[in-house]
């Protein structure tokens, strides 16, 4: 009898305290919480750096003018690409792009990796799909206009990658990045169009959407084969075409599913061309001087300074001077320089135990020539390569 008394007594006491602070019972189930065990970092050593062109248009798209399937491969071969995706406009073939791209018999190589997929072209914007093997493309094209909660099931039955091709401005991506990949926050040789697509990127990383950023040139036209053969447009192969810019992936093994792969987890940095130095951004988990971690990778956060590592492979100037810029969740971190010879820098930081943090870094510096689109380095300017985040307390699950 006395004990069910202060037990009353104690709830009505309690109920008086929380309204007199003006608290509410509201219980926020998606507040911050411990992300809990988080999968291991792959190995930092057990893969290879292959760099490729994951947005070109061949003659199976109707705008396009001297580029037949062939003298893409040919170029890509010849300026060292690993892999390549061509992606022309399904909406140009009905959608049946494997009986026109994939079924040309110049779709082959014996030493670039050829990816399938194709540019999805539709009323609310574009987006490529990437796939190692060949996929029921038609489907894809097929549901473009439904509600995204079915365009998503389709995309996920496919088993494909799914990127959001330039997202804001003239066809922007007017879908939900929930079903997306990856964002494509470089496009073409002009370097300075991508400021809102970066916007978009670092929205979505904020937000827990682990998406990669990765480029593309999203070339149409080759260099002609005669000067009678030339159109309005010949003048952009010189400007702008396979390699600007070109996008960089660790992968676990020399085969189109290893570059998907790299390229879903975000193992993966953007050069402004195939001749640039790659950006390869690692961190010191528990400070013992081995790096742990790279772009792309995902661990929980021990509340100990990390300390990062930004370095520079490949062809540097070697007098010339770099600025890395790092950005830490969507703001500005920290600025720093370094040379040609030199070619890294490090910093140290500590993520917050609680909720999500990410780094990413924005590499400017001297052009390095690219001969074969001469015209590129003026308009990428002083744009020398970006990397993927580097995240602490991301939910996988997410
Ligand atoms: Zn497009
Ligand atoms: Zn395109």
């Amino acid at each position: 009898m006395s004990r069910a008394c202060t037990g009353l007594l104690l709830i009505t006491v309690c109920c008086i305290s929380g309204s007199a602070l003006g608290q509410s019972a509201h219980k926020n189930p998606w507040a911050t919480k411990d992300v809990g065990t988080l999968p291991p970092i792959a190995s930092l050593t057990n893969g290879v750096w292959l760099k490729g062109e994951l947005h070109v248009h061949s003659r199976h798209s109707k705008e396009s003018s001297n580029n037949p399937v062939a003298k893409i491969i040919a170029f890509s071969k010849s300026v060292g690409m690993d892999y390549l995706c061509i992606t022309d406009h399904d909406n140009h073939v009905d959608g049946d792009v494997a009986h026109n791209t994939w079924a040309d018999p110049e779709f082959k190589s014996d030493s670039v990796l050829l990816l399938y997929g194709a540019e999805w072209t539709t009323t609310r914007g574009h987006g490529n799909a990437f796939s190692a093997k060949p996929y029921d493309h038609q489907r894809l094209y097929d549901v473009r206009d439904q509600r995204d909660v079915v365009v998503g099931s389709v995309k996920k039955e496919l088993g494909i990658h799914l990127s959001a091709n330039h997202p804001s401005g003239k066809d922007h991506f007017g879908y939900s990045y929930d079903m997306v990949n990856s964002i494509e926050v470089w496009n073409s040789a002009v370097w300075s169009k991508n400021a809102n697509a970066i916007m978009i990127w670092d929205d979505m990383l904020s937000s827990g959407r682990k998406l990669t950023g990765r480029g593309g040139s999203d070339a149409h036209h080759g260099v002609p084969e005669t000067p009678d053969k030339a159109t309005k447009n010949s003048y952009q192969a010189k400007a702008n075409y396979v390699g600007t810019p070109t996008t960089w992936v660790f992968a676990t093994a020399r085969t189109s599913q290893a570059v998907i792969d790299a390229l879903t987890n975000g193992r993966v940095s953007i050069s402004s061309n195939p001749y640039a130095p790659r950006v390869e951004f690692y961190a010191d988990l528990n400070q013992d001087g081995k790096m742990d971690m790279m772009m792309g990778d995902n661990a929980k956060s021990t509340g100990k300074p990390v300390k990062f590592r930004v370095q520079l492979t490949g062809n540097t100037v070697p007098d010339g001077d770099y600025t890395v810029s790092v950005v830490k969740n969507g703001n500005p971190f920290g600025t720093f320089q370094t040379n040609g010879k030199t070619a890294f820098i490090a910093f140290t930081d500590t993520p917050a135990t609680q909720g999500r943090t990410y780094y990413r870094v924005v590499v400017e510096g001297p052009p390095t020539p690219y001969p074969q689109v001469p015209e590129s380095t003026a308009l990428s300017g002083k744009m020398v390569g970006l990397s993927n985040p580097i995240c602490f307390n991301f939910d996988p699950n997410f």
